[in-house]
C-alpha cells in the first residue's frame, strides 16, 4: 500500500462536459443533481482523509442513477478521465497490494452508496482487479467506525516498519508468511486501517505466493552470489542491498523489500538454503 498523486483535472469542468454529452432525461437529471453534487465535492475535500462517515447528498432516484450512468456507460469526457487517471507511470502498479498492474478504477467511496462521488477524480483510485473486486462496498469497520481501507490519495502511509515476514527453512521448501504488526508510537486506529485492508484485500496469502514465484526467478543469482567458495556472506550483503534498494524506491513497508530484508537476516538460507528454491 502507498499513497499516489491526485490526477491534476477541473471536477467541476469534467462533470458538466459528461453531463452535455448524456442525452434526453439523464442530461435533465445530472444539470438537476449539479448542485448537490458540487457541493458534496467540497464535502470530500474539506473532509479527507476522513472521508468514510460523510453525509449523503440529498438525491432523486432518477438522480442517483444518471451519476451511476455517467460512470458506466462512457462518454468521451469519462473515457478521457479514465485514460488520464490510468496512463501515469506513477500509478501503473496498484496502490492497495503494491503487486499487480492498475487496470480498473475503483470509487474509494462505493458509488452504490455514493453516487455523488460516481465521477469524481479524488474519489478514483487507480488498481488492480483483484483489489477492486475484494474491497467492493465496504467503507468502514462497523463496530470501531476506523476506515477499512487506505486511501491513497490522502492517507499518509506510516514510514515505520509494520509489514513483517516470516521465513520457515524446512528440508525440501521454504515456508514465508506475512503479517502486519504494530510499531511503537502507531496509532491504534491506524494500526486498525492497516489490519483491515491487509485482511479484507487478502494480502497475506497473496503476497506469499508471488514471493515465492518471484524467488524462483532468483535462485541462479543467489547460487552465483554464493559461488564455489559457499560464500554465505556475499549472499546475505546481495540480499540486503536489494532490500534497500526496493526500500529507497518504494518505502520501508513495500512487500519486496521485506521479503528481502528477512531473508538477508536468515542465516540458514544464505548459506545455501537458497537451494529449496532450484527448481521451482
Ligand atoms: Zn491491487
Amino acid at each position: 500500500m502507498r499513497s499516489i498523486p491526485l490526477l491534476d483535472v477541473d471536477d467541476t469542468k469534467v462533470f458538466d462536459e459528461i453531463t452535455a454529452a448524456k442525452r434526453g432525461q439523464r442530461r435533465v437529471r445530472l444539470t438537476a443533481a449539479r448542485p448537490a453534487v458540487l457541493e458534496a465535492y467540497e464535502r470530500y475535500d474539506d473532509a479527507t482523509p476522513e472521508v468514510g462517515n460523510l453525509a449523503h447528498a440529498v438525491l432523486t432516484a432518477p438522480q442517483e442513477e444518471a451519476l451511476n450512468h455517467a460512470f458506466n456507460v462512457e462518454t468521451a469526457p469519462m473515457t478521457e478521465m479514465r485514460r488520464s487517471i490510468l496512463k501515469r507511470i506513477s500509478v501503473a502498479r496498484c496502490p492497495f497490494c503494491g503487486i499487480s498492474e492498475s487496470s480498473t478504477l475503483d470509487h474509494y467511496l462505493p458509488k452504490e452508496q455514493y453516487p455523488e462521488f460516481s465521477v469524481f477524480s479524488p474519489n478514483l483510485v487507480p488498481c488492480c482487479s483483484p483489489c477492486n473486486t475484494r474491497k467492493r462496498d465496504k467503507i468502514l469497520d462497523d463496530e470501531t467506525d476506523v476506515r477499512l481501507f487506505v486511501h491513497p490519495h490522502f492517507d499518509q502511509i506510516p514510514t515505520t516498519l509494520f509489514l513483517a515476514a516470516d521465513v520457515d527453512l524446512r528440508a525440501d521448501a521454504i515456508v514465508l508468511s506475512f503479517r502486519v504488526t504494530r510499531p511503537a508510537g502507531m496509532a491504534l486506529a491506524t494500526f486498525q486501517s492497516l489490519q483491515s485492508h491487509f485482511r479484507l484485500l487478502d494480502l497475506a496469502d497473496r503476497y506469499r505466493r508471488m514471493a515465492l514465484e518471484h524467488l524462483g526467478g532468483q535462485y541462479r543469482a543467489l547460487k552465483r552470489a554464493y559461488g564455489p567458495g559457499e560464500d554465505a556472506d556475499r549472499v546475505e550483503s546481495e540480499l540486503a542491498l536489494t532490500a534497500e534498494d526496493f526500500e529507497k524506491r518504494y518505502g520501508e513497508n513495500y512487500w519486496l523489500a521485506v521479503l528481502y530484508r528477512t531473508l538477508s537476516f536468515n542465516e540458514a538460507f544464505c548459506n545455501g538454503g537458497f537451494e529449496v528454491l532450484n527448481g521451482r
